[in-house]
């Protein structure tokens, strides 16, 4: 049997950041993963790259946390974005900034982000255990004592800090055995679901258009005719549906109000107005008029979104580009300005970029990340109920937190 003073379970961004403050602190730390390596999920961040945080201001990170955001409040202004700047510079990561205000490592590899965690944990005097799953929490008359993995072992501490991740791409190892953890500890988890995911459609024509990705469109969420969400940037169309950096933020409003009135509304041409696109489409008519109508419109759009577009429009594909009406250009300009895809569901887990919902905030104190119920129990990163907008927020969250709970521990 072991002693440690802290013991850290998950090595992932929170773990990791837990335990490197912990370690700076003078305090003997253990640090044990699942895994036979340390930050899986990190690896996969930002298609490879890492969006390691945000450069905007506290306040616009609190903006972009959806759920439970004044309960960052202590952690952020303890350990703020330009701190994670900092502490990643400071281990000899140099970073950039993107549009957006979004940080990435210099060299845009998220492996890079990992190993700079990864050796100033090793350099601090970390214990790390890898292979090793967390079975139980030992708790007496509500006072951490230990943690019990699933080989029986036993290690004493009088401080853990259960930093375990959601329930997302379990194949990085969050698998969501955190949660039954805290649950065992006493502590409420609310209701989990996928966050920040594509979107399954009920149109079948969006695989015709699979691959296609489409820059600078608006995507608008709607549910009931009310409108969600809105913005300008990028898409791509799916054998499913619909995916990329638009649809996953829309993704996360349709969380709050469910899927059965839900759609999105693409305007593919946003910098034109209704008229500009009508005589547009008038120039491109004339040129062509000899031509079938089909056969107009590739100067205007990907070939694979020609025919959904025109069977949409209700237009003849066969007319000749002269015999087109005004009416039926009108009808174009509808089509292009407001194509509509009526939504069934959110992908799964397996596919989340963050898990929504988690340990109940309301019984974990944010000005320490312990546990309001068991003395001695710290939670950090994306066990917790609190989740944000894709920008770096998530990994932020992850850090911050990580900070607060290693800090006190
Ligand atoms: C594809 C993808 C891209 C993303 N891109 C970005 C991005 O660019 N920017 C951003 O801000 N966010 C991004 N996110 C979200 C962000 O990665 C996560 O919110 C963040 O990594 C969570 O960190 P964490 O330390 O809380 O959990 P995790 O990173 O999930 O770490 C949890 C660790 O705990 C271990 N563990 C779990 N249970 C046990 C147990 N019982 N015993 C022992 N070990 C256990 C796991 O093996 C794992 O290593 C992305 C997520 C995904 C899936």
């Amino acid at each position: 049997m072991s002693k440690y003073d802290v013991i850290v379970i998950g090595g992932g961004a929170a773990g990791m950041m837990a335990a490197s403050r912990a370690s700076k602190r003078n305090k003997k730390v253990l640090l044990v993963d699942q895994k036979d390596k340390l930050g899986s999920k990190i690896l996969i961040t930002g298609k490879g790259r890492c969006n390691i945080t945000n450069g905007c201001d506290i306040e616009d990170i609190i903006k972009n946390t959806v759920r439970n955001s004044a309960f960052l409040y202590s952690s952020i202004y303890t350990f703020s974005n330009m701190d994670i700047i900092k502490y990643f510079n400071d281990n000899g990561l140099e970073t950039k900034e993107e549009r957006g205000k979004r940080i990435f490592p210099a060299s845009d590899k998220a492996s890079h982000v990992r190993n700079a965690m990864l050796n100033d944990i090793r350099k601090s005097g970390v214990d790390i255990r890898y292979n090793t799953r967390v079975s139980a929490l030992l708790i007496e008359n509500g006072v951490i004592s230990g943690i019990k993995t699933d080989e029986g072992d036993i290690f004493e501490s009088a401080s853990v800090i259960v930093a375990c991740g959601g329930k997302s791409y379990p194949m990085t190892g969050s698998d969501g055995s955190g949660f039954l953890l805290a649950k065992n500890a006493g502590h409420h988890v609310t209701a989990l679901q996928a966050g920040l995911t594509g979107l399954n459609c009920k149109e079948h024509w969006t695989q015709d258009a699979m691959g296609i990705t489409l820059k600078n469109v608006t995507l608008t969420a709607v549910y009931d005719n009310r409108k969600l969400y809105s913005d300008i940037g990028e898409m791509i169309f799916t054998h499913f549906g619909v995916s990329g950096p638009l649809v996953l933020t829309a993704s996360r409003y349709f969380l709050d109000t469910g899927f059965d009135k839900a759609s999105v509304i693409i305007d593919l041409k946003p910098g034109l107005s209704d008229e500009k696109l009508y005589d547009r489409i008038g120039r491109d008519l004339l040129e062509n008029s000899k031509k079938k109508f089909e056969n107009s419109l590739h100067k205007l759009l990907p070939s694979n979104l020609i025919d959904p577009v025109i069977s949409l429009s209700g237009i003849d594909r066969e007319k000749q580009c002269s015999q087109i009406t005004k009416e039926e250009r009108n009808r174009l300009v509808y089509t292009l300005k407001n194509l509509t895809l009526k939504v069934q569901s959110g992908r799964g887990f397996d596919e989340a970029i963050v898990t929504v919902g988690g340990v109940d905030t309301k019984e974990i104190n944010p000005s320490t990340m312990e546990s309001k119920l068991v003395k001695g129990l710290f939670f950090a990163g994306e066990i917790i109920d609190i989740d944000a907008l894709t920008g770096g927020f998530n990994l932020t969250i992850a850090f911050s937190t990580g900070y607060l709970a290693g800090d006190n521990a």
